[in-house]
C-alpha cells in the first residue's frame, strides 16, 4: 500500500519506519528541509517512562492560578480571545477529575512502557546512535513538603507498576555526583533507574537515513495546504513545493502534524483537540568543565530537566499556552540558565548557550491521538504533549499494527 506520512518530528519517521518494515511503500511529506527541525528538534531529552503521569491531576488547577502573573512561572497559562485555547482548557479541567487522572496515569504509562521496549528492541536491531544513555532519570526535590508529596506519589505509581526509589540527599549525591556543587539545597530525591536519555534530533535524523536506505522516499520543502475529500475517503493531499501547487496521491496518509494537526484535520470535520504548549531549551558547551551532570535529572521545583547529550548539556522546560507563536521570550530563556548555573556553577561554557523553543502538541489528558478517523483511509498519530519523544516508538508500532488490521501488543485505547 502506498502510504504518505504527513510530518517529518520523530513521529512522522518513526511512522514511516514501522509502515516500511510491513512492506508499505512509504513517503513521508515536511515543510522544512529536513527531519526533526521543529518541536523534535531540542527537547529535554528524556526517555521519561516513569514520569508519564499527566500534567491534568487533582492539584493542577490551583496550582495554575498562583503562577497566572509570573513571566517565569514552570506552566503559563495565558488567556486570548481563542476559542480553541477555551475548549482546550476546559476539558482540561475535566481531565483533572481523580478518576480521569487515574486513567490518563494509566493510558500514558502503558504507552511509554511499550515504547521503551520498542526503542530498545530498534536500538539493538539497527545500531543507532543518539548520544544515548540509559543511566537512569533522578528528580531531585529542594523544598521538603514538595518532597513528602513526591514519596508519596511513588507509593501510588509503584502500584501502577512503576518502580520509583526514595532517596536521601547523599544516596541523590551517589547518583550523581555533580549534585555535590549544590548538595545543601538537595532535599531529596526519586530515582527510576530503568529510564534513558538521548537526542531527539540525532535519533530522527539517523533513523530517517536508514529508513531511506530501505527506500522510504521523503518530499523535504513541501508546505501542506489541505486534505481533499471524496466521500468517506482522503483523495489527496494539497501541498506547495517550490512556488508550486500540487497534488499527492496514496491509498493510505498519516496525519503526524504535531501542533499543527488541527489546521489540517478541523476543516474535515475530524476532531483533534491539540493546543501547543511552549516549551524553552538551552543547550549550553560543557567544554572542560566538570560539574555537568550525566544522569539525567529533573529539578521538580523549577520543573526543569537537565539532560547529558555527548559533550553538551540540555536544559528544558516551562511551559506556556500562548497560541503558535514560537518567539524567544528572555525572561524565560534566561530562567531556564540561570537556574541551572545556580546549582551547577561548573556545568559549562555560559558563552556558548543556544536557546531554543518548541511547541508540544498537548492534549488536555496528555494521552495521545493514535488510530483511526472516521475517513477510511486516514489515520492520526499526534497529540504526545510533554512526552512525543518517550511514546514515539510504541505509538508508531502501535499505528501500523492497527493500520495492519493487527491487534497493538498494548494495552491502550486507540483510536477506531
Ligand atoms: C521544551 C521541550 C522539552 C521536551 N522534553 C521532552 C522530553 O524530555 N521527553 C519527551 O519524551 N518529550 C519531550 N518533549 C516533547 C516532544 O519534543 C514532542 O512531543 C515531540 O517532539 C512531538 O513530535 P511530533 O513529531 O509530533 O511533532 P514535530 O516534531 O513538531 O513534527 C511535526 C512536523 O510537521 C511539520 N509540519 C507542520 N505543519 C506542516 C505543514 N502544514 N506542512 C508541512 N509540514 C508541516 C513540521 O515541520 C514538523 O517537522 C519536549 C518538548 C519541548 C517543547
Amino acid at each position: 500500500m502506498r502510504v504518505l506520512v504527513l510530518g517529518g518530528g520523530v513521529v512522522g519517521v518513526t511512522s514511516a519506519w514501522y509502515l516500511a518494515q510491513d512492506g508499505h511503500d512509504v513517503t513521508v511529506v515536511d515543510r522544512q528541509p529536513g527531519p526533526a527541525l521543529e518541536t523534535s528538534f531540542a527537547n529535554g531529552g528524556q526517555i521519561s517512562v516513569s514520569y508519564a503521569e499527566p500534567w491534568a491531576n487533582p492539584g493542577a488547577p490551583l496550582k495554575i492560578l498562583k503562577w497566572l502573573a509570573r513571566d517565569d512561572a514552570p506552566l503559563l497559562f495565558r488567556p486570548r480571545f481563542d476559542w480553541r485555547q477555551w475548549r482546550w482548557g476546559l476539558q482540561f479541567l475535566v481531565e483533572c477529575l481523580p478518576s480521569r487522572t487515574r486513567h490518563n496515569t494509566i493510558q500514558c504509562l502503558n504507552l511509554a512502557l511499550y515504547s521503551r521496549d520498542c526503542l530498545q528492541t530498534l536500538r539493538v536491531e539497527t545500531g543507532i546512535e543518539y548520544d544515548q544513555l540509559e543511566r537512569g532519570i533522578l528528580q531531585f526535590y529542594t523544598e521538603p513538603d514538595e518532597f513528602a508529596r513526591g514519596v508519596e506519589a511513588a507509593g501510588l505509581m509503584r502500584d501502577f507498576g512503576c518502580d520509583r526509589d526514595v532517596k536521601t540527599p547523599d544516596q541523590c549525591v551517589a547518583i550523581e555526583p555533580a549534585l555535590a556543587q549544590c548538595r545543601d539545597q538537595v532535599a531529596g530525591g526519586i530515582f527510576t533507574a530503568t529510564d534513558e536519555s538521548g537526542d531527539a534530533q540525532r535519533f530522527t535524523t539517523a533513523l530517517a537515513q536508514l529508513a531511506a536506505e530501505r527506500g522510504v522516499r521523503f518530499a523535504w520543502d513541501t508546505e501542506i495546504q489541505a486534505l481533499a475529500t471524496a466521500g468517506n475517503s482522503i483523495e489527496h493531499v494539497r501541498v506547495v513545493r517550490d512556488g508550486r501547487f500540487e497534488r499527492l496521491a496514496a491509498d493510505a496518509y498519516v496525519m503526524a502534524l504535531g501542533s499543527y494537526s488541527p489546521f489540517l484535520l478541523a476543516p474535515i470535520h475530524v476532531p483533534a483537540n491539540v493546543y501547543p504548549a511552549k516549551g524553552y531549551s538551552a543547550t549550553i558547551d560543557i567544554g572542560d568543565h566538570r560539574g555537568a551532570p550525566t544522569v539525567s535529572l529533573t529539578d521538580f521545583a523549577w520543573k526543569i530537566v537537565l539532560t547529558r547529550l555527548g559533550q553538551r548539556l540540555r536544559v528544558a522546560g516551562t511551559a506556556e499556552l500562548n497560541g503558535w507563536d514560537t518567539s524567544l521570550n528572555p525572561t524565560r530563556c534566561e530562567a531556564l540558565t540561570a537556574r541551572t548555573f545556580e546549582l551547577f556553577p561548573d556545568a559549562g561554557v555560559r558563552e556558548s548557550v543556544r536557546y531554543w523553543t518548541g511547541l508540544r502538541p498537548a492534549t488536555p489528558s496528555n494521552a495521545p491521538l493514535i488510530g483511526k478517523t472516521r475517513y477510511r483511509n486516514l489515520y492520526v498519530n499526534t497529540g504526545h504533549g510533554t512526552l512525543g519523544w518517550t511514546m514515539a516508538c510504541g505509538s508508531a508500532r502501535g499505528l501500523a499494527d492497527v493500520i495492519a488490521g493487527r491487534k497493538p501488543d498494548v494495552d491502550f485505547r486507540f483510536l477506531n
